[in-house]
């Protein structure tokens, strides 16, 4: 239903809190966010953290003040359920803990926020199962975070490229990897996403309505069908369905107000 990403400076969380707050006019029934923790700290423990919620945003602010959740580096999310009961387990960010034995108890390594429907996630489902990836989940979401841990081997743009040419249907995503604790990336098929551009490049936004970045950033740049974002410290790209990047031309920066 609704998304937002950044990669910022400073502490992040307050701003995609609020940017959810934004969007709860559109309706969700849960509600949620995950944090690189090591992503203004390198010597700070710990890599993706989250918390979940089937309550208001406004809950969800108080569990993030509660367990001290802050990071430069995070994607949020509000859940309209279309797979999988309102429930916290079904709530977004979705992790993928990898597929070895055991896995289930290790640390997330990537985090992922959906909106719309991925239509082939029973077959995906099954083939990531047989390669050892555990549910935690009845979403149709899931399967992206598993097929981007499938894929990935030190570049996130590279995963969710691969990742995204086996998805079938509907989506707009943000994407975090505990191994680029200073990246998000997001993609778009079907469903909204634009990159929001902060001042003196102290911060880059994902959004799936400019609304959720109102009084962040008014510097907008709308991402077209087939689009990938690259944000990544005080920099981003981005990448059109043919694969190759685009310029600034291609995809202007836009003033909204
Ligand atoms: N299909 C996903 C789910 O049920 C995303 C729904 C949404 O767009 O919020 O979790």
């Amino acid at each position: 239903c609704g998304i937002v990403g950044a990669v910022a400076l400073h502490d992040i969380v307050p701003t995609l809190v609020q940017g959810l707050q934004r969007l709860e006019y559109r309706g969700y029934d849960s509600c949620g966010v995950a944090i690189h923790a090591a992503s203004l700290n390198p010597a700070a423990a710990g890599g993706l953290v989250r918390a979940r919620s089937t309550q208001r945003v406004a809950e969800l602010l108080e569990q993030v003040r509660t367990e001290h959740l802050s990071g430069g580096t995070g994607i949020a999310h509000t859940r309209w359920a279309t797979h999988g009961a309102p429930a916290v387990h079904n709530a977004h960010p979705h992790f993928s803990h990898g597929c070895t034995p055991g896995a289930a108890e290790q640390p997330g390594r990537v985090a992922v926020v959906h909106n719309g429907i991925i239509e082939n996630y029973e077959q995906l489902r099954e083939r990531l199962q047989a390669r050892g990836y555990v549910f935690a989940s009845q979403t149709d979401t899931e399967v992206i975070a598993h097929l981007i841990d499938h894929h990935y081997s030190g570049d996130l743009f590279a995963a969710v490229q691969a990742s995204i040419a086996e998805l079938r249907g509907a989506y707009a995503i943000a994407v975090m990897h505990k191994d680029e604790p200073h990246r998000v990336m997001g993609a778009r098929a079907g469903s909204p996403l634009v990159l929001g551009v902060g001042a003196g490049g102290e911060a880059h936004f994902l959004a799936s309505d400019a609304m959720a970045l109102a009084g962040v950033t008014d510097q907008i740049v709308y991402l077209e069908e087939g689009d990938i974002a690259d944000l990544q410290r005080g920099r981003y790209w981005i990448v059109g369905s043919s694969g190759k990047p685009l310029s600034q031309g291609d995809r202007p920066v836009r003033t909204v107000h």
